[in-house]
């Protein structure tokens, strides 16, 4: 029932609605597709937005307030209309008013395109980071770039991924607004030199370098029920239009020159599908400084208009780079401060470090960025000059500090070996390096970026990753929100630690039933989604349990379908062997040029297709590959998920947040003592997370020591050896053997000990039956999981970098009239 303030409200959302759709199609409503729906109450819920978004920067401008940019290479954004709803706070009226029409609201949502503009996890970092800005009242924007393309699509065809274009703007893209009056040109190649003036002094020259022009789409972020909307600015590549008009042309130069133009529109075409390796290819380069030159213009422009002196800039202006894909943004801050606004070089710096951070996501050295000089040189002469005199100052106090020491030094160089290392500029560059959870953030400052730590000791600090739980846990289950709600109030919405009040309730046998209830309800959900995607069914009752990511060696996905291998080999050699039923479900996408993880891929695949039609076996255990992992699909698996797999080597996942997804779900994690799995097994402990296998030390001992030999294991499994061999012959290779595999362990000496950890694995597996054969006492323990998830909702860790490193306050607007 709605009261008569609401019933207004809702008759204005509904006029506005109509208003809307007669606008955009100008047909009867009944003539409408679903699509059409879609695009008509997105547009209604944009004119909402759109009047929160004018006030909070006119706030903004006229509080003088001090602006946050993230500037990230990735956001994973997913659908949009549903937060946006939420967070306004109009999901009562919406509802009411599309039905009123006789429109199911939950179907409409279904007709967004999914903005995959990012891999994996860094990119959704970003996109629950500016979701916690707004929500807090932090003057907090991204910026990015707009993918033509976003992450591949992927299909699975005969047991392999197959990989799809993802022409996500082919409808358009109902949140952007595209602000030609604020483009900006940036520029590439040329020659830049300093040249000597008569009166002895230095001048830069930079000439024959080619412009693109860089137009910005913004996207609204709606703050949770607080009036703020924030941007995320994301840059398009487009042909300057005056591009024909400096100089005079021959026809023929002209015809170079527009060829060119096209090719330079190319930079934002696609999004590249690796996020843990380097790549080193000129377009990647060009992408990168098109977005921090891009941002970082506009950030100065805007500044300009309000702050007279640059002087300022620190107290006004905060930078953050997310990982180091944009730390080019510290030589272009040092571009514009010196060459455009003529700062002497010493002020310039003290500004520029002030004003950017570095948040750092791996140690993996294959995932390290550095650039070949000949390449990088000759594409950005001048950015490559300011590098050279960073680097050159910079190397002036590390010889004050280590004389004599040349190896020391070589150690440090941003340039060494004919490349630019671009951690190494992002460090130098910063003031505050932030590892992403308690575990990996000790490691950079103890062993990987040792000698920086002990050079710069203060710079280095930890933010522990959170994800949103508007989104994770609000938005896509309602039905645990609501019975939250009525445990211990609605107050955790805008204060999520309260969850922590659930404890009250571990004894109380109504409660944890109705949680129960709430599972079995998202359980069903996806037992009936995967039945009418793939015509396979699975045992709504049997155990969920999930291991959803991107498919890399170090996660391991590998050692699960392994040990999968192996319960069914020990099926058929014990008749008495006794399991609870079970369904295995994976997710993820292989980088393209992955070789290894693609063949992971379809031998989860080919193991399922056997298992799942042994009609033996398949009453105890399913196993299902969902194609196109994404956050649409990762709504629909959190809720259900009974079991999350977390299994990386120690010492490799900087953090993960999927971990974070499922525990704010009730999901009991299986896991190493890795990332923020560390950080969860402590605030739930022992009995509330099942932990298994090698710590982080015990890793580096044996990559330090030498002495680990996969050859020596292999002998001495048996059960190893079994499944191994198995890669080769036997019942899963009548398609084809998976030696690719087997060689790949041998030849890199199983380089993430699967098959050191595989026995540990096999018995954690063993102790989560145990605990799921009492039902009490494991909905007890998913409740202690939901009860202490708070602390890892992304908006501490954003209060976490407002003080700590961006030093700003939230705001508040004053109340609409
Ligand atoms: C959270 C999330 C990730 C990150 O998962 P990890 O397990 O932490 O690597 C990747 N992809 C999607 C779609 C996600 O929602």
């Amino acid at each position: 029932m709605l009261t008569s303030k609401l019933l207004e409200e809702k008759n204005r959302f509904e006029h506005l609605f109509l208003q809307t759709a007669n606008i955009m199609f100008g047909r009867d409503m009944e003539d409408l597709t679903k699509e059409n729906l879609y695009q008509a109450l997105a547009n209604t819920i944009r004119q909402y937005i759109s009047e929160n978004w004018i006030r909070t920067n006119n706030y903004y401008t006229e509080h003088h307030e001090k602006q946050i940019y993230y500037f990230s290479i990735e956001f994973l954004l997913g659908r949009l209309l549903n937060c946006n709803i939420l967070n306004l706070g109009i999901e009562d009226i919406c509802y009411s008013a599309m039905h009123d029409l006789g429109i199911d609201l939950n179907s409409l949502f279904e007709e967004e395109p999914d903005a995959g503009l990012g891999n994996g996890g860094l990119g959704r970092l970003a996109a629950c980071f500016i979701d916690s800005m707004a929500s807090l009242g932090i003057a907090g924007h991204g910026c990015s770039i707009r993918y033509q393309y976003g992450l591949f699509e992927q299909k699975i065809i005969n047991n392999n991924q197959v990989e799809l274009p993802d022409n996500w703007l082919k409808n358009g893209f109902a949140w952007e607004y595209r602000k030609a009056e604020k483009e900006v040109s940036v520029s590439f190649g040329g020659n830049a030199y300093m040249k000597k003036m008569p009166d002895n002094t230095l001048k830069l020259v930079y000439e024959n370098y080619t412009t693109v022009s860089a137009v910005p789409y913004d996207v609204p972020i709606v703050g949770y029920h607080n009036g703020v909307v924030n941007t995320l600015r994301l840059w398009n590549a487009e042909v300057s239009q005056n591009f024909a008009q400096n100089g005079v042309l021959t026809h023929q130069q002209l015809q170079e020159k527009v060829k060119f133009q096209y090719q330079l529109k190319a930079i934002t075409s696609c999004l590249y599908p690796d996020d843990s390796s380097n790549m080193g290819k000129l377009l990647r380069l060009t992408q990168e400084y098109f977005l921090v030159s891009a941002g970082i213009q506009s950030i100065i422009r805007h500044y300009k208009k309000d702050f007279p002196s640059l002087l300022d800039f620190p107290q006004k202006v905060a930078v953050h780079i997310n990982d180091t894909h944009p730390a080019m943004a510290i030589a272009e801050l040092m571009r514009i401060l010196v060459d455009v606004e003529g700062l002497p070089w010493e002020q310039a710096w003290d500004i520029t470090v002030k004003t950017m951070a570095y948040t750092n996501h791996t140690i993996m050295p294959e995932a390290l960025e550095t650039w070949p000089i000949d390449m990088f040189r000759p594409h950005l002469p001048r950015i490559y000059l300011i590098i050279e005199e960073i680097n050159r100052r910079f190397l002036k106090g590390v010889r004050q500090r280590y004389p004599g020491n040349e190896d020391i030094v070589h150690s440090f160089s941003i340039l060494q070996d004919g490349h630019v290392h671009m951690a190494r500029l992002a460090i130098v560059g910063s003031h505050s390096v932030n590892g992403v959870a308690k575990i990996h953030s000790d490691i950079l400052k103890n062993y990987s970026m040792k000698q920086f730590n002990d050079y710069y000791p203060h710079k280095f600090n930890n933010k522990t990753n959170g994800i949103t739980h508007r989104r994770w846990l609000m938005a896509s289950n309602p039905k645990l929100t609501s019975l939250i709600d009525d445990l211990i109030s609605s107050d955790w919405k805008t204060d999520p630690e309260q969850l922590i009040k659930l404890l009250h309730f571990t004894e109380d046998a109504s409660a944890l039933e109705k949680l129960n209830k709430v599972k079995q309800f998202y359980k069903n959900n996806l037992a009936t989604f995967i039945k009418k995607k793939y015509s396979i069914s699975v045992d709504p009752l049997s155990i969920f349990d999930i291991h959803v990511k991107r498919i890399h060696s170090y996660k391991r996905q590998i050692m699960n379908i392994l040990r999968l291998m192996h319960v069914y080999n020990e099926f058929y050699e014990n008749p008495n062997f006794d399991m609870l039923p079970r369904t295995y479900i994976f997710g993820g996408k292989a980088a393209p040029s992955y070789y290894i993880a693609k063949e992971t891929i379809r031998l989860i695949n080919t193991v399922a297709s056997v298992i799942n039609a042994d009609k033996k076996v398949n009453k105890k255990m399913k196993i299902i590959f969902l194609e196109n992992y994404g956050i649409s699909l990762a709504e629909k698996l959190f809720p259900a998920a009974n079991v999350s797999e977390q299994i990386s080597t120690a010492g490799k996942e900087a953090s993960g947040t999927s971990n974070m997804k499922f525990m704010m779900n009730g999901a009991i994690t299986l896991g190493t003592l890795d990332g923020a799995n560390v950080e969860i097994h402590d605030a739930v402990g022992d009995d509330n997370c099942v932990i298994f296998g090698l710590n982080a030390n015990e890793v580096l001992s044996y990559y330090q020591n030498g002495r680990y030999s996969a050859w020596d294991e292999y002998n001495n499994n048996p059960a190893i050896h079994r499944v191994i061999d198995q890669l080769l012959t036997g019942p899963f290779t009548s398609n084809g053997d998976f030696r690719s595999l087997y060689n790949y362990f041998f030849g890199s000496n199983d380089e993430y000990f699967v098959f050191k950890d595989f026995d540990a694995y096999c018995q954690a597996h063993k102790r989560i039956e145990k605990k799921y054969r009492d039902a009490a006492a494991w909905h007890k323990s998913s409740l202690i999981n939901i009860a202490h998830s708070g602390m890892f909702s992304s908006d501490r860790t954003i209060k976490e970098y407002a003080d700590d490193i961006w030093d700003i306050h939230p705001i508040k607007l004053p109340l609409e009239n």
